[in-house]
């Protein structure tokens, strides 16, 4: 597969970047990735969208118009011939001698690569199991920053414990996961994390606030606290790669009796018409 690189595709082993392009040094960059099902980029706008707004917040000027840049990532998943998989994408500040504040000269510098991916069937079916982890990331969680320092470190810890996600907190208030956003139901509300500085709006998450709609399941963008989410009546995650994945544990706590709720299926359900595919596929 070719991999992307200032606009060109190329074999990777012709890739060459600095030992001190700022992502690599600081971190200094964002990224982007984006499902692709049957050849479609699934909800290409809205990832585009937040990619330029995530360079925007961090003072990156992508040099490409949208139309560009989606058209290139569209050609990119045909050159590769991906089918089911993602596109990873990231912008960095670029190349300079190392100083903390912006250089006076730098190119910023993309990079992407594509793979495939077949939906995890299972785990949608089962459900899987998550553990709290207090949220030690920096306030502006929004900004989908390659800095993902505080999300590495959570995610290690839930997997050395056979966890697959952390439920991460601040104090009292759940926040979102490592790579995901959290939500709870009870009592037939679905609750979930405001979209602010705290946490990634999610694109899946925009996706099921809207099939919430369409199923008439009541949304209270509203923070809870560890010990609601371990009252609710269900639970799930969402990402990219995860789609709307029920959480049945967290820590050793059942959520109902642990397995997936039925508002769950449902959005499940309605999540899988959206993409174009059976449950079963
Ligand atoms: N929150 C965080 C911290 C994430 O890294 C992700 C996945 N990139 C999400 C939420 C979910 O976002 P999306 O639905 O766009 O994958």
């Amino acid at each position: 597969d070719l991999i992307l690189h200032n606009g060109e595709f190329i074999r990777e082993e012709d890739l060459v970047i600095s030992k001190e392009d700022r992502g690599y040094q600081f971190g200094d960059g964002i990224y982007e990735v984006i499902r692709v099902y049957d050849g479609n980029l699934f909800t290409a706008k809205e990832h585009i969208d937040r990619f330029y707004e995530s360079a925007d917040k961090i003072k990156i000027v992508i040099p490409h118009t949208k139309d560009v840049f989606h058209k290139m990532m569209y050609d990119f998943v045909e050159t590769n011939n991906i089918n089911n998989g993602q596109v990873y994408v990231q912008i960095t500040r670029g190349a300079a001698e190392r100083q903390h504040q912006f250089p006076a000269q730098a190119n910023p510098v993309i990079t992407g690569n594509t793979k495939s991916v077949e939906r995890p069937v299972a785990n949608l079916n089962s459900g899987v199991t998550a553990k709290f982890i207090e949220d030690i990331r920096w306030l502006r969680c929004d900004i989908k920053s390659l800095n993902l320092l505080g999300n590495v470190l959570a995610k290690q810890e839930a997997y050395e414990e056979g966890f697959f996600e952390a439920i991460l907190h601040r104090g009292e208030t759940v926040t979102e996961g490592c790579s995901s956003n959290m939500y709870g139901i009870k009592n037939g509300i679905l609750y979930t994390h405001p979209a602010n500085n705290l946490i990634l709006n999610g694109i899946t998450r925009r996706v099921i606030l809207e099939l919430c709609k369409e199923l008439e399941i009541p949304v209270e963008e509203t923070a809870f606290t560890k010990t609601q989410a371990l009252e609710m009546d269900e639970f799930f995650m969402s990402s990219v790669t995860t789609e709307v994945m029920p959480i049945v544990k967290i820590g050793d706590h059942k959520i109902a009796q642990g397995v997936p709720g039925e508002l769950t299926r449902k959005l499940q359900t309605a999540f899988e018409s959206r993409i174009g595919v059976g449950v079963k596929s």
